[in-house]
């Protein structure tokens, strides 16, 4: 597996792309979630390191295959329309969840899961922004690069990027900026 491969809007991988070392995940919040192996043996870690904060942090969304992307992609066009959609969500192919290396993540607190826009202000999300890098992750579609990843700000979707993670964290740099260099 290429722990830093590309796919964005420019960068898409094929329909029959299927990773080859899919796991099954424990997860409270959903049944059946794969991911990478090794994507999820570090998020594991990562996870371990949370609950010695008392954070309690999960996995809301793992690998998906091309079909269910199109499913997804189609249904939030229909609901809200082409020009919202395209800055949210990825085409079928050019979603990095179809490698099994990007993760939703969601945060148990108070008896109450949050996911997506309800982490962004818990101090759980600012200890997962600080110390996913330890653990091979960035947050991929970070606030301050919307211009360069062409997504609005998602703090809940990290992605799976091995030993590079923490060179990027410190430098501040998107992985389109890293494999342009
Ligand atoms: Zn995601």
């Amino acid at each position: 597996m290429d722990y830093q491969i590309l796919v964005n809007k420019d960068n898409p991988v094929p329909r029959a792309y299927i990773p080859n070392e899919l796991v099954k995940v424990e997860s409270k919040y959903k049944d059946n979630i794969l991911l990478d192996k090794k994507a999820y043996s570090s998020f594991q870690e990562l996870q371990k390191a949370a609950l010695e904060n008392n954070y309690q942090i999960d996995i809301e969304s793992g690998y998906r295959t091309f079909d269910y992307q199109e499913k997804i992609y189609n249904k939030l066009i229909d609901e809200k329309g082409f020009s919202y959609a395209i800055t949210r969500i990825a085409e079928p192919g050019k979603s990095e969840h179809q490698t099994g290396l990007a993760i939703d993540v969601c945060v148990y607190k108070n008896g109450k899961c949050y996911i997506e826009h309800e982490i962004e202000n818990l101090p759980e999300t600012k200890w997962i922004h600080e110390n996913a890098h330890k653990y091979g992750f960035i947050i991929r579609f970070p606030e301050e690069k919307e211009n360069i990843t062409k997504y609005t700000y998602e703090p809940w979707h990290l992605r799976y990027v091995g030993e590079i993670a923490s060179y990027l964290y410190y430098n501040k740099l998107t992985l389109e900026e890293y494999s342009e260099r």
